[in-house]
């Protein structure tokens, strides 16, 4: 099971990177806890102290190389290994491109695309040296189809898979697994994240109708870590039952 594993996770004061955190804390997990929100990173310390888990945190923004780096440290610091990291924090203003929202657009490639490139780059000499660790990263339903408005976001959620599967290639022989999670229509706050009001509106429907609990991507994450190292689940899609794309 996951006890005693050291997992890191970054967007883990909210929605899946929380859920996850507090499932695995139920099997004595130390957690290393990341997001910009120090609150709520604080808070979750304490639920999963509460649960059975041991956590440290450090207030982390993913588009900063220094701080990811330093994260990774914490985590050596702190429990001396790196089990799993989980590259987790996004978001998804989705628009029309031709509405031009390029803050929008620049911010979805540091945070999704960047900032899953600094976590693997932070993390993998200590899986390196260890010849043991896991990746998890997140993508998207939206990173194997796309549509209309989901131009950058799809971008991103394609880059996080195509930067998994040449990282699974190179760690392979350094008994390191890649486990790339594409998750459908998920209740969190990711919503807020959407600038765009009309779009914003349509997704609130959407979710509304179909939207599952963050619960269950937990569980799908605790399943893969729990799974014997030498066998890895590379991709995994997990959706509403009802959601057809
Ligand atoms: P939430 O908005 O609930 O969580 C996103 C997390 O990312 C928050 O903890 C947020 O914390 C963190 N975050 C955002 N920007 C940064 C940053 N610059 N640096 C560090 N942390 C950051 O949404 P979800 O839980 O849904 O999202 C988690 C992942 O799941 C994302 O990659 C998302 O794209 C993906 N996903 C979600 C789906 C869904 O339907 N919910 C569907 C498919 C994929 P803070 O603001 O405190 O920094």
């Amino acid at each position: 099971m996951s006890e005693s594993k050291v997992i890191v996770i970054t967007g883990a004061s909210s929605g899946i990177g929380k859920a996850t955190a507090e499932i695995l804390a139920k099997d004595g997990a130390q957690l290393v806890l990341a997001a910009r929100r120090e609150n709520l990173l604080q808070e979750l310390v304490a639920s999963v102290e509460s649960l059975g888990g041991q956590a440290v945190y450090q207030v982390t923004d993913v588009t900063d190389v220094n701080q990811v780096e330093a994260l990774a440290d914490l985590a050596i610091e702190t429990y001396g290994k790196i089990d799993v990291w989980m590259n987790n924090a996004g978001i998804m203003p989705q628009s029309l491109l031709a509405d031009k929202r390029i803050k929008d657009w620049d911010n979805m490639i540091d945070i999704n695309i960047k900032g899953t490139l600094y976590g693997i780059g932070a993390a993998l000499p200590h899986m390196t040296e260890k010849k043991m660790g896991h990746f998890i990263n997140i993508s998207s339903v939206a990173g194997h189809y796309a549509h209309s408005g989901g131009a950058v976001y799809s971008a991103t959620k394609w880059a996080v898979r195509a930067i998994s599967e040449s990282l699974r290639e190179e760690v392979a022989s350094d008994n390191i697994r890649v486990t790339i999670v594409s998750p459908g229509a998920i209740n969190t706050e990711l919503l807020d994240s959407v600038t765009d009001k009309n779009f914003q509106s349509n997704f609130t429907d959407f979710y509304n109708n179909f939207g599952i609990s963050a619960d269950r991507v937990a569980l799908t994450i605790k399943q893969a870590i729990d799974l014997p190292a030498d066998a890895a689940w590379n991709e995994i899609i997990i959706r509403p039952t009802k959601q057809v794309q």
